[in-house]
């Protein structure tokens, strides 16, 4: 319950254990791990977009001159 699993189960029920979830970044293009490299995903409205860490701190940094 919410605790880490010793026993790998999560991993078990969720099939393959490598299975790396890579995501497209939607600004550069390059593939990124969400869970090891950082980044974010998530909806511009009803497009799903992702960003690399990389784009996520350009994005912030071009926000925070918009303000
Ligand atoms: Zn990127």
């Amino acid at each position: 319950m919410g605790g880490p699993g010793l026993n790998g189960t999560d991993s078990i029920r969720n099939g393959k254990m490598k299975n790396k979830k890579l995501e497209i970044c939607s600004v550069c293009e390059t593939d990124f791990d969400l869970d090891a490299e950082g980044g974010t995903k998530g909806e511009f409205g009803i497009i799903p977009v992702a960003f690399c860490p990389t784009c996520l701190s350009s994005i912030f940094d071009m926000v925070d001159q918009l303000k």
